[in-house]
């Protein structure tokens, strides 16, 4: 029988299949489509994430060989410049990649240890039993696995076949409109802001708010530049067109600004989206059934937080259900991935709500971005609001294991890199003394002479002990993994 049948083959379902893959489950990916769909979503990565990529060696497959990452200067949020350069601790990772990079690279990884997806198999239908959960595929003979994971966006199939409530708000007052565009060269400044004529300049690379909209200029190194507005109360209808983008910025800008259809290499696109959604699936499990990513939650896509969520989802529920196959888990393992990344994903949609609302038109909202402001002058709420968008504030209960760093995202330790990209977990001895027991077989045991503590992290990097002597360690195993 198949160990995990994964329903989709976006980002996060691949993502899933590299963890399981990794450590010693056999998923196999079913995806709708017949080819890659081409749509153009993410245009990078932003938080935390980009460091897991890293620990995991997939940071330098999508910039470099022996490339590591770095913290951003300065990045948004809610249309305000966030100066990150004098933060005693930027949390702040990003990633300029388009999506489909990120998919063409895990597809990679995943063919690499040994992964199939099946294209143009849809999932129609599911039935669970004691054991196993049988799957109904389009046109095609149905399949066993032990475990389904619907990973298949926000309007989930699989999320729709368990039941399982998707509840939240749809926004529906505002339009956006995206499109890749040229301009006439003498606009752009020598530090990439576009210079508008009767306006001023519109910095790169982030929101700027008029009182009738938002406008965003985004000149990328390679490829044509995208002109993205946002406006409230203005219907639309029709084809989506150069010629209403170009007025709709005029209206944001209160000044003419020419646009013309881009030159060079497609695809190009010109997009125009109602409303959004914001929901959270009201549970991530139902029996043998798990939802991921969008399927699990949708929000804004302001500020890029969707993969820094979804891809991590993956790494929590990777080795879970590994060790749930492998008759590794203890009780209850399973339910901790809705327990830890449930409230993940609310600080994903208050964030992502709380931006929209600070970017609407409207005396009263500049009235609240005036205070907003002055409290972003402070270092400590920039800091505040850089750990919430990179994912940095988050703490798992780690039951009775205490100390500074229990639950939190182990920091970057000599080496670490390295030890993580097998996805074991690891303990880190800096006395060589320790003694991981009857779960020996379980861990890495790994002498690291600089530390101050010892460290023991699961598989996703998160710390789930520290300790000097051996006080704790064993009940600390017991917690996240079956004695063999
Ligand atoms: C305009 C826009 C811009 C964005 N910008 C960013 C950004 O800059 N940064 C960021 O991090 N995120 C961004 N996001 C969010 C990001 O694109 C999503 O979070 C991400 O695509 C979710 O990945 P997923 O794998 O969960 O789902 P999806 O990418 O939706 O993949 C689901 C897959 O499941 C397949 N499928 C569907 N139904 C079935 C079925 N019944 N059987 C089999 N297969 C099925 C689909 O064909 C699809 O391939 C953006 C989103 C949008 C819309």
């Amino acid at each position: 029988m198949i160990d995990v049948i994964i329903a989709g083959a976006g980002p996060n379902g691949l993502m899933l299949a590299c963890e399981l893959a990794l450590a010693g489950a056999r998923p196999l990916v079913l995806e709708r489509l017949t080819e890659p769909s081409g749509e153009q979503r993410a245009n990078g990565l932003v938080g935390q994430v980009v460091r897991m990529l890293d620990r995991r060696g997939l940071y330098e497959r999508l910039t470099a060989p022996g490339a590591t990452p770095e913290p951003a200067p300065g990045f948004v949020f809610g249309a305000f410049p966030l100066d990150l350069k004098d933060l005693p601790d930027n949390p702040l990772y990003t990633l300029m990649v388009p999506q489909r990079r990120v998919e063409q690279m895990l597809a990679e990884r995943a063919a690499e240890l040994g992964v199939e997806v099946r294209r143009g198999h849809e999932v129609t239908g599911l039935t669970q039993g004691e054991d196993s959960v049988t799957v109904e595929l389009r046109g095609r003979e149905s399949m066993e696995a032990a475990f389904l994971v619907g990973a298949d966006g926000g309007h989930s199939t699989v999320r729709r076949l368990t039941g399982i409530g998707f509840p939240g708000v749809t926004a529906d007052d505002s339009v956006s409109r995206t499109g890749h565009v040229s301009v006439p060269s003498e606009m752009v400044g020598a530090d990439g802001g576009l210079v508008v004529p009767d306006f001023g300049v519109i910095p790169p690379f982030r929101h700027l708010r008029t009182e009738r909209g938002l406008i965003t200029w985004a000149p990328f190194p390679a490829g044509a530049p995208l002109i993205s507005t946002t406006e409230w109360d203005q219907p639309a209808e029709g084809e989506a067109s150069l010629d209403e983008l170009r007025v709709s910025a005029c209206r944001v800008l209160g000044a003419d600004l020419p646009l013309h259809p881009p030159t060079g290499a497609g695809p190009h696109m010109m997009r125009r989206l109602f409303g959004g959604n914001t929901r959270i699936a009201s549970q991530y499990r139902a029996g043998r059934v798990f939802l991921l990513g969008d399927a699990a939650h949708v929000h804004s896509a302001i500020g890029g937080p969707g993969l820094n969520l979804g891809l991590q989802d993956a790494v929590n529920l990777g080795w879970k259900l590994a060790a749930e196959l492998r008759g590794r888990a203890p009780e209850g393992l399973l339910d901790t991935y809705e327990l830890e990344r449930s409230p993940v994903a609310r600080r994903v949609a208050m964030h992502t709500q709380a931006q929209s609302q600070l970017m609407r038109p409207g005396a009263d909202v500049t009235a609240l971005r005036e205070l907003f402001g002055e409290l972003l002058a402070q270092p400590a709420t920039r800091q505040h609001v850089a750990n919430l968008l990179s994912g940095a504030d988050i703490t798992y209960d780690m039951g009775s294991a205490t100390g500074p760093l229990v639950g939190r995202w182990a920091p970057d330790l000599p080496g670490l890199r390295e030890l993580t990209r097998t996805g074991r977990p690891l303990l880190l001895d800096p006395t060589g003394t320790l003694d991981a027991g009857v779960w020996a077989s379980h861990v890495d045991t790994v002498t690291v002479p600089d530390l101050d503590t010892a460290l023991l992290l699961r598989p996703d990097c998160y710390v789930a002990w520290q300790g000097t002597t051996n006080d704790g360690l064993h009940e600390a195993l017991g917690v996240w993994f079956r004695a063999a």
